[in-house]
């Protein structure tokens, strides 16, 4: 099956991406991940992703497509992919149906998880991630056992840089703007399917099992 998994971010697309990786067994290919990777390995890609982010401004198309282009030729791509945080232009998801015809292959759904942009900004703020295994929690709606500590490894939780308030109201507004015409886009295409993202996360998985297996 292949996938793409779309909404602003804080609307729980990384939650969701981890239980249909589990449920599909098809990995899960968040670009935001593989830029913060590259940083923290300091790679060239890296170098030239960390201004754009830090500033909560988009990466150049060429640079993300190309990241893409390189992660989908991997072996563990032949069952499908769910694809996170891309494509973010028009010009990544016509890049992204030239890809996909020149393997043969086509988008199955694209999920929206749709959420009030009034509460993604609490739920941003409140975010937290361990940086040695990547978990994901919320401070007031999914917090650790231990106060600022990981559950899996007890690593002092950190705050995302571009979570800080400063930054958010900059990448929500870059995001509204860019998501509109995707969506469009991908409707036209008999593609999308949305789910409401406001409810509680079982529910809200369980609303994209029973939209894509229809
Ligand atoms: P995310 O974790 O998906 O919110 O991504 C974090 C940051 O990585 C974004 O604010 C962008 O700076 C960059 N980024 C991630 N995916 C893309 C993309 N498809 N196109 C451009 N920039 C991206």
């Amino acid at each position: 099956m292949n996938l793409i998994l779309m909404g602003l971010p804080g609307a729980g697309k990384g939650t969701q991406a981890k239980e249909i990786n589990k449920k599909y067994n098809i990995p899960h290919i968040s670009t935001g991940d593989m830029f913060r990777l590259a940083i923290k390995e300091g790679t060239e890609l890296g170098n030239k992703a960390k201004a754009y982010m830090d500033e909560g401004n988009l990466v150049p198309d060429e640079v993300t497509i190309g990241i893409v282009r390189e992660r989908l030729s991997k072996d563990d791509c032949s069952n499908g992919f769910l694809l996170d945080g891309f494509p973010r232009t028009i010009a990544q998801a016509e890049a992204l149906q030239e890809l996909l015809a020149d393997m043969n292959e086509s988008i199955d759904y694209v999920i929206h998880v749709d959420v009030p942009e009034e509460k993604l900004v609490e739920r941003l703020t409140g975010r937290r991630i361990c940086p040695t295994c990547g978990a994901t929690y919320h401070v007031k709606y999914n917090p650790p056992k231990i106060e600022g500590k990981c559950d899996n490894d007890g690593s002092e939780l950190i705050q995302r840089d571009d979570d800080k308030p400063e930054t958010v109201k900059n990448r929500l507004a870059v995001n509204i703007e860019q998501t509109k015409p995707l969506l469009n886009f991908y409707e036209d295409k008999g593609y999308l399917v949305s789910v409401n993202g406001d409810q509680d996360i079982n529910q809200v998985f369980e609303d994209i099992r029973t939209k894509i297996e229809k």
